[in-house]
């Protein structure tokens, strides 16, 4: 059996890139999976691809009531909800302090930090009916260090890991377990997709930046969904039972300095 067998996870963003590796890997560890995003088409690809263990969802993580739909769809399709990975996600290229609007902040930190945050307080009443959960939220190397991307996208990542703390330290006692994710420099459409590219050019230039980080990081490989699926897997199952509040890096070593 898969470790994930019997599960029920929502993953945002799972139409591509990360969120769409790990919905490939939660499936084949025996998850069902609500895949949320607001690429249609692709989501409806993946309900084919994966008849019976995903369902679709349309939510756009800065409308609540579309979280509490992808939530409660869990429920009506899978039973219930025991993993949420909040990994729906954004850049901008706005990088500079005097370059960035106020509608530039307001929608980086409604993606990128509302959106978790709703995504989690729709989520944990369904949890405690299924006696616990593990979620999981995607921050960055972004988050850790301030070089990385644009002032907005690392000071809203920044804001993931420390909300996981204390989402961690509030909801660990009825035992959901929340932790982070910090992917460093991964082959998907999101460096495209900030340039403004339209989304099947940003996706043939996924490899691009990952592939030149392959060769400047520690580890001379370049860094794929899957490796931040794997991730994920570990916090969404039995494995890290007594890990919770922290954040787990994974960036080829490209932080060590
Ligand atoms: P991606 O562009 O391939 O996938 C992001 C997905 O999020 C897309 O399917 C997109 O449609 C969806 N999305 C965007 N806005 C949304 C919204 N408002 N509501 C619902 N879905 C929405 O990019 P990715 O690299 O797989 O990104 C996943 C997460 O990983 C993001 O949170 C990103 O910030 C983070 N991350 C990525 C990298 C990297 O190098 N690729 C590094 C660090 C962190």
């Amino acid at each position: 059996a898969g470790r994930l067998q019997g599960k029920v996870a929502v993953i945002t963003g799972a139409a591509s890139g990360i969120g769409l590796g790990t919905v490939e890997l939660f499936v084949a560890e025996g998850a069902s999976v609500i895949a949320a995003d607001i690429q249609d088409e692709k989501g409806a690809m993946l309900e084919k691809r994966f008849p019976g263990k995903v369902a679709y969802a349309h939510c756009d993580v800065t409308q609540e009531a579309e979280i509490e739909a992808a939530m409660k769809l869990a429920k009506s399709a899978f039973g219930g909800l025991d993993i949420l990975f909040n990994n729906a996600g954004i850049s901008d290229r706005m990088t500079s302090i005097t370059e960035i609007t106020a509608d530039g902040w307001s929608w980086i930190f409604d993606v990128l930090v509302r959106g978790p945050a709703l995504g989690m307080k729709h989520a944990v009443p369904l949890m405690l009916e299924r006696g616990g959960g593990s979620i999981i939220n995607t921050a960055s190397i972004a988050g850790l260090q301030a070089g990385w991307g644009p002032i907005a996208y690392s000071s809203a990542k920044a804001s993931v890991i420390h909300m996981s703390r204390a989402a961690a330290a509030q909801l660990s006692p009825q035992k959901i377990r929340v932790n982070a994710i910090c992917p460093g420099l991964i082959a998907t459409s999101i460096f495209g997709a900030s340039l403004g590219l339209p989304r099947e050019v940003a996706d043939q230039m996924a490899a691009r930046v990952a592939d030149n980080a392959a060769k400047v990081q520690p580890v001379p490989k370049a860094g794929m969904p899957d490796d931040i699926a794997k991730a994920a897997l570990y916090l969404a199952s039995e494995d890290s039972a007594f890990v919770s509040g922290t954040h787990i890096v994974v960036d080829g070593g490209i932080t060590v300095g």
